[in-house]
């Protein structure tokens, strides 16, 4: 809930387009974005998240995969739901690309 992410709603990840009233295409970008959680004094900056980027109002869109691929990286940080793990003020900077090809392993 108090996670900072817009992911595209639609079951189709191949969206091309912004939302309804917004003239935007979405192209292909690679992303840092700051991720806090209220209640947790973490915060967490992803850098070169995969992400569809409209070019007029810059809103960010995560296709299911990249969305989740987030949440688990944020997860030992940020925890689930009720839950939030107790650790201490921190900023940690995390390179989705590299943490992705580390849990592959
Ligand atoms: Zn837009």
């Amino acid at each position: 809930m108090g996670i900072q992410l817009e992911e595209t709603k639609a079951k189709n990840a191949t969206l091309k387009r912004c939302l309804k009233g917004c003239s935007g295409q979405l192209r292909p970008e690679a992303i840092t974005r700051v991720f806090r959680r209220t209640g947790s004094p973490v915060e967490v900056i992803l850098e070169d998240i995969p992400a569809e980027v409209c070019q007029v109002c810059g809103r960010a869109f995560f296709s299911q995969e990249i969305a989740r691929g987030i949440d688990r990286i944020l997860f030992p940080f940020h925890g689930k739901h009720r839950h939030i793990p107790d650790l201490p003020p921190a900023r940690v900077i995390v390179d989705f690309d590299k943490a992705q090809r580390k849990d592959a392993a």
